[in-house]
């Protein structure tokens, strides 16, 4: 509707929107990469691709770009398709989106980017960053005092008590997977955590 409304057909104001996602990928695949080399622990079925792509990301070094088709074309190839969200990261690969996948069986379109509302815990693209980790630690703390009020209702006591013990198992294998941690019990291992010998 923006662009056909009222008049000027100017539309130059996307080429901006693309430097400014630009400037934006390049700036979290720089933290990302510094934060990785310092040691941020990454946990999740996707925490080996995550760390690929993060490494992958940070040797570009920087290019003259003088037109905005280059700015999609580089955009393109530096983008590492890594989402950081709300307590997880999605390490983008549309064949094993199974959000993508519930709204295709859905009949529903899909823009080919997570959507982050209908993640799915099972899903191969997930990962979580000890920052993650943080903002989940936060959240379990809260639901385990709201299964403890005892002015609330049972049905939403049982349901904080649920969803906090599926944040404390994301919490448990993120630590256990730690390096120099215990190894993790042989039928709870991720991808990437030591099992137990
Ligand atoms: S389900 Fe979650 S982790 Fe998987 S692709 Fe969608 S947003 Fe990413």
């Amino acid at each position: 509707m923006t662009l056909g409304y009222s008049g000027m057909a100017d539309t130059s104001w996307l080429d901006d929107l693309a430097v400014e996602r630009l400037e934006m990928v390049l700036e979290q695949a720089d933290a990302d990469g510094r934060l990785l080399s310092e040691g941020e622990h990454v946990s999740g079925p996707a925490a080996t691709e995550y760390k690929t792509r993060v490494r992958q990301a940070a040797h570009f070094a920087g290019r003259t770009i003088t037109q905005v088709r280059n700015v999609q074309r580089l955009l393109a190839s530096a983008d590492p398709a890594i989402y950081h969200g709300d307590g997880m990261t999605c390490v983008w690969r549309p064949e094993t989106a199974l959000c993508r996948k519930a709204r295709t069986d859905q009949g529903l379109p899909h823009n080919d980017i997570p959507e982050q509302s209908e993640c799915r815990s099972t899903c191969a693209n997930l990962a979580y960053t000890d920052r993650d980790i943080s903002q989940v630690h936060d959240r379990h703390h809260a639901l385990t005092a709201a299964a403890t009020d005892q002015l609330a209702p049972r049905p939403l006591r049982d349901r904080a008590q649920a969803i906090a013990d599926q944040l404390g198992a994301i919490i448990g294998r993120h630590e256990r997977a730690r390096p120099s941690v215990q190894p993790c019990h042989p039928n709870d291992c991720e991808d990437d955590e030591p099992p137990a010998p």
